[in-house]
């Protein structure tokens, strides 16, 4: 029996990624797969990778995507400074910081992790405290942790990095295109994203930046990096200078980013960050309309990321369940320390809107019977 083919209806999606994604950026996806050599995808892949320094505010030339969702940028980052031995600082404070520590050790660094109090961000204090005043190749710390709902600001960290004669990796996976960053003013050396979260493009692509002294590292590598797929050597060859095969990438998918990109700098990085602002805290005061309980403070808690608790004998699945069944919208459970504890509600790039925030909070108020 051949199956009949995938009935895909619309759905609202409010979780922490993927957001949902823009007509353009659908049709985009669509156009002709073209040959990842071809002349008119090169300079797309040329485009793009001006539209991402604009992104990051940047003017990193090592600034393009790795085909792979936002753990490949993650592997890409690390695989390629690393070196076996390297002492490496990981603050921690949620997942994805858990994440960044388990991935620097598989690639043979010893790595301090600094474990801050989920719902928090680290302390930038407690982390120099457990450095000690050694030497350190790298600090790196997750910008917006999506498993907690928690801003962590990256600028701060740039001193410390420097009394450590470390470089500095930033995760914005979910910061980019939804808070400010800038890459360049806060003295960040290696970044990674997404392509699903603020840019609310499909999954599949990893933006990712590095410092001109991040470069000079990579370059200087005695060894090649473990990883082959994702060196960044082999890597700018076919992003930049010779352009040769390294892998077949998906012009479909350097099609969508391309879109989406676009859609980001057109509306302006301010006026985007200040819209994310804006419907956050509007949720964010409806969800305590509707009697719930936040859990991180105003000051910390992120605008595209908002983590609710779950109410005192509430069934965390039914209410997912039905919020998907009855009014077609997705959220998030909550993940490692948070599972079964928190709601996570995202309002990422074009799912952004005062209509979404009324819909989940209309929806929500229905499914809890308040
Ligand atoms: C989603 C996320 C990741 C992982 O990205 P994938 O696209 O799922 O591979 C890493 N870090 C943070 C902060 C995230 O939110």
């Amino acid at each position: 029996m051949i199956p009949a083919p995938l009935l895909i209806p619309q759905r609202v999606l409010l979780g922490p990624g993927p957001s949902d994604v823009a007509p353009s950026v659908l049709a985009a996806l669509s156009k002709p797969t073209l040959g990842h050599l071809d002349p008119l995808v090169l300079r797309a892949m040329d485009e793009l990778s001006e539209m991402l320094r604009a992104l990051y505010r940047t003017r990193n030339e090592w600034t393009f995507a790795t085909s792979g969702t936002g753990t490949s940028g993650m592997e890409a980052c690390l695989a390629n400074l690393i070196r076996g031995g390297d002492r490496v600082l990981v603050l921690a404070h949620g997942y994805f910081g858990l994440r960044l520590a388990e991935i620097a050790r598989r690639c043979g660094a010893e790595v301090t992790r600094v474990e801050g109090a989920w719902g928090r961000p680290s302390d930038v204090e407690r982390a120099r405290q457990a450095a000690g005043g050694g030497r350190f190749a790298l600090v790196c710390a997750v910008h917006a942790e999506t498993s907690t709902g928690v801003l962590q600001d990256p600028a701060p960290l740039r001193a410390l990095a420097d009394e450590l004669g470390a470089l500095l990796v930033v995760d914005a996976v979910t910061s980019l295109g939804c808070v400010p960053l800038e890459v360049d003013a806060w003295g960040i050396d290696a970044i990674y994203s997404c392509s699903q979260k603020g840019l609310s493009c499909t999954p599949g692509l990893s933006p990712v930046s590095f410092s001109p002294r991040a470069v000079e590292r990579i370059r200087a590598r005695a060894q090649s990096s473990p990883t082959f797929y994702l060196d960044a050597n082999l890597l700018m060859a076919y992003w930049g200078g010779p352009r040769g095969y390294h892998h077949t990438a998906s012009s479909n998918l350097y099609y969508g980013l391309h879109e989406a990109a676009r859609l980001a700098l057109e509306e302006g990085l301010e006026a985007r960050w200040e819209r994310h602002a804006r419907l956050g805290a509007e949720l964010a005061a409806g969800l305590e309309g509707l009697g719930l309980e936040l859990g991180v403070a105003a000051e910390h808690r992120l605008p595209q990321l908002t983590v609710v608790k779950i109410p005192e004998g509430v069934d965390d699945a039914a209410v997912r369940g039905a919020l998907l069944e009855r009014f077609g919208i997705e959220i998030g459970g909550g993940l490692g320390a948070f599972k079964g504890k928190v709601w996570r509600i995202g309002l990422m790039g074009s799912g952004a809107s005062p209509r979404n925030v009324a819909l989940v909070l209309s929806a929500l108020r229905a499914v809890l019977g308040r």
